[in-house]
């Protein structure tokens, strides 16, 4: 488990951690509210994203000073680029070699075990997350849904063969034995920031049966998540009791359209995230704190 760094910025307002933003402790009462909410659940909906991995080590996009795009320049690779544009995939393809050993070895943290305790004691019907680093399942969690797919299998865009992550890894490296591999700061989607000249050299995989596009099984921006995964989790909001949010400012669509469902189902909203998101004026409980905080002060055993 890596270590967490701990330490006072100003009175109050901790910083766990470097991609965890500034926030306060969370409040006797809203840990008390937040027990009571899921005290009467027994098919709880739980929808994580990625404000819950940021202690783990793993930046998100969109949090005030520490999210990606406040901090860099840097903005995802967009679907019909990366599809359209040999030279994208060269670069996507470089960056996602030299960051996997890191972004794959990142460990779950008190958040994902916490709820894989809440599963084993029966209490939730589904876990949907938008994270893809698979830190649920190493958590132990198994009622996985993931929204935006896997960093760790991969997808042939021709024929639609699936390849583990792990094992393209071993062709790139034989493929690519002159690449120098640089270490760098990683983004929630294993991309890593290099240089273009060590981009120009690097020999971008194919598919092994058909030489076709290779891409991550992951719904990339400007791509839809499947209609069947959509339709599945809006089935398991009916089965639900109740609706809990953790970590997510559910700006985008893929996710904020399943509160408007549960809404519309009148199913009770809870959502757990550092700063505002888009569905607050839909949740019964808001607690503005940080969810490794909040997590293991709760009982539902
Ligand atoms: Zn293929």
């Amino acid at each position: 488990m890596q270590i967490i760094k701990l330490w006072c910025r100003h009175a109050s307002q901790l910083i766990i951690s470097n991609f965890v933003p500034r926030h306060l402790p969370v409040k006797f009462e809203d840990v008390n509210k937040l027990q009571d909410f899921l005290s009467s659940s027994s098919r709880l909906l739980v929808i994580t994203g990625a404000g819950i991995s940021t202690e783990s080590g793993i930046p998100d996009y969109r949090s005030e000073g520490v999210g990606l795009y406040v901090t860099s320049q840097y903005r995802p690779v967009q679907y019909q680029e990366f599809v359209k544009n040999s030279s994208v995939r060269r670069s996507f393809w470089a960056r996602n070699y030299v960051g996997w050993p890191r972004f794959s070895n990142v460990e779950p943290n008190i958040v994902h075990l916490a709820l894989s305790k809440w599963e084993k004691a029966g209490r939730l019907n589904m876990l949907v997350t938008q994270n893809v680093e698979k830190l649920h399942s190493k958590a132990g969690s198994e009622l996985v849904t993931e929204l935006h797919g896997s960093a760790f299998r991969v997808i042939c865009l021709t024929c639609h063969n699936r390849v583990l992550r792990d094992d393209l890894q071993t062709i790139i490296s034989s493929n690519n034995t002159d690449f120098t591999k640089t270490t760098a700061q990683i983004r929630p989607d294993g991309d890593v920031e290099l240089h273009q000249g060590e981009i120009e050299n690097f020999n971008v995989p194919s598919c092994l049966k058909c030489g076709g596009i290779l891409k991550p099984d992951i719904v990339f921006f400007g791509e839809n998540v499947p209609m069947n995964r959509v339709n599945f989790v809006y089935g398991k909001i009916k089965e639900a009791d109740k609706i809990l949010v953790l970590g997510s400012s559910l700006q985008v669509y893929s996710a904020y359209r399943f509160m408007l469902a549960a809404r519309k189902e009148n199913k009770p909203i809870a959502i757990v995230n550092i700063g505002a998101t888009r569905a607050d004026d839909l949740a019964e409980v808001k607690v503005n704190a940080r969810c490794g905080e909040v997590l293991p002060k709760l009982n539902l055993s």
